[in-house]
């Protein structure tokens, strides 16, 4: 039975505001989400994730459609080139679910994608580029094109030599984790390209037993997990979230690579953990975890080569002596 979400009473205009924004970007729930959501809390994160709430059209300085300028780093519509030896292919703008925290939120159907109609421009800039080692799949959730059609850009892109990886980004095994059939295994395992997926888990209540299922799947077809959070006010902004999330990850053999600060995206301000407090969760989390469990904390900039790690205050590692 399908579950509604009952919103705080509003007031006529942000009845209106909340409208138009469903509008561009409504809820979006799979079924395997709203299962595990605890509907009577409404803290639960996985709730708090995908609830649309009336802060999100109340503009905040800094906050932008597109955070990370990344329409100048297309070379091509839908292909991205920003880090040097890797390009990304935006291959869809929807997703099976809507993250409210989204950075490409405002990404939508008018926006180019390298499609199954447009891919082959991406294929010949691809093989030009001689530098370029791996290539991401990405999105919206790039899991959402049908298997036939990524079985037959895999196939086009293992046969450029200077490739070596491919790597998917999406969020299909933790929300729709039955999409991880025997086809998808085939195309994303049956080239001579290395698999790298990354699963972008934000609370260790995303970990499911089928979500294990689906992943322990991936694993033995021989593909590498990663995952990389984003740190998210009131989701998993606390060192016992994230810690537990590290634990149980590691435990099933998932790196945690990333902690990623908010990209300043319009409608998520209000997620926003700030800097001193992130840095301080961070050397909470370093001072209980081992090396290899521990994320790296990062922010992104447009024009920067890599992503950055964020800086850590003068006296943020006496603080967390002080606390941990
Ligand atoms: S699944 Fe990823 S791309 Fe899609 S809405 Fe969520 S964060 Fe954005």
């Amino acid at each position: 039975m399908q579950q509604k979400i009952t919103p705080s009473p509003l007031s006529a205009t942000e009845s209106a505001n909340l409208r138009t924004d469903q509008q561009s970007y409504p809820l979006r729930v799979p079924s395997h989400w709203r299962q595990r959501i605890d509907w009577q809390n409404s803290q639960d994160p996985l709730l708090r994730q995908i609830q649309p709430t009336p802060e999100e059209w109340q503009p905040v300085a800094g906050f932008s459609e597109d955070p990370l300028a990344e329409e100048q780093a297309q070379p091509l519509p839908g292909l991205l080139h920003k880090y040097a030896g890797r390009a990304l292919l935006l291959l869809s703008h929807s997703c099976p679910i809507h993250c409210r925290y989204c950075f490409r939120r405002h990404s939508n159907e008018s926006k180019p994608t390298t499609s199954a109609h447009n891919w082959q421009a991406a294929v010949e800039w691809i093989k030009q580029e001689k530098t370029i080692r791996e290539i991401i799949y990405s999105g919206g959730d790039p899991l959402m094109l049908p298997d036939r059609q990524l079985q037959q850009l895999t196939r086009q892109l293992a046969e450029i030599p200077h490739l070596q990886r491919l790597r998917v980004h999406s969020r299909m095994p933790v929300v729709t984790p039955k999409r991880i059939g025997h086809d998808l295994l085939q195309w994303l395992t049956g080239s001579r390209l290395t698999p790298v997926l990354v699963i972008h888990c934000n609370h260790p209540q995303e970990l499911d037993s089928l979500v294990l299922q689906a992943l322990h799947k991936l694993q033995q077809a021989g593909v590498l997990l990663l995952n990389q959070s984003v740190l998210l006010k009131g989701i998993n902004d606390s060192v016992e979230v994230l810690a537990a999330l590290c634990e149980t990850l590691i435990h099933q053999r998932i790196l945690p690579y990333y902690l990623h600060q908010l990209d300043p995206v319009a409608g998520a301000a209000h997620f926003r953990v700030d800097n001193a407090k992130a840095a301080h969760l961070w050397l909470q989390l370093q001072s209980r975890l081992p090396g290899y469990a521990l994320p790296r904390l990062v922010w992104e900039q447009p024009g920067y080569p890599s992503k950055r790690l964020l800086e850590l205050p003068d006296d943020a590692h006496q603080d967390s002596l002080i606390c941990s």
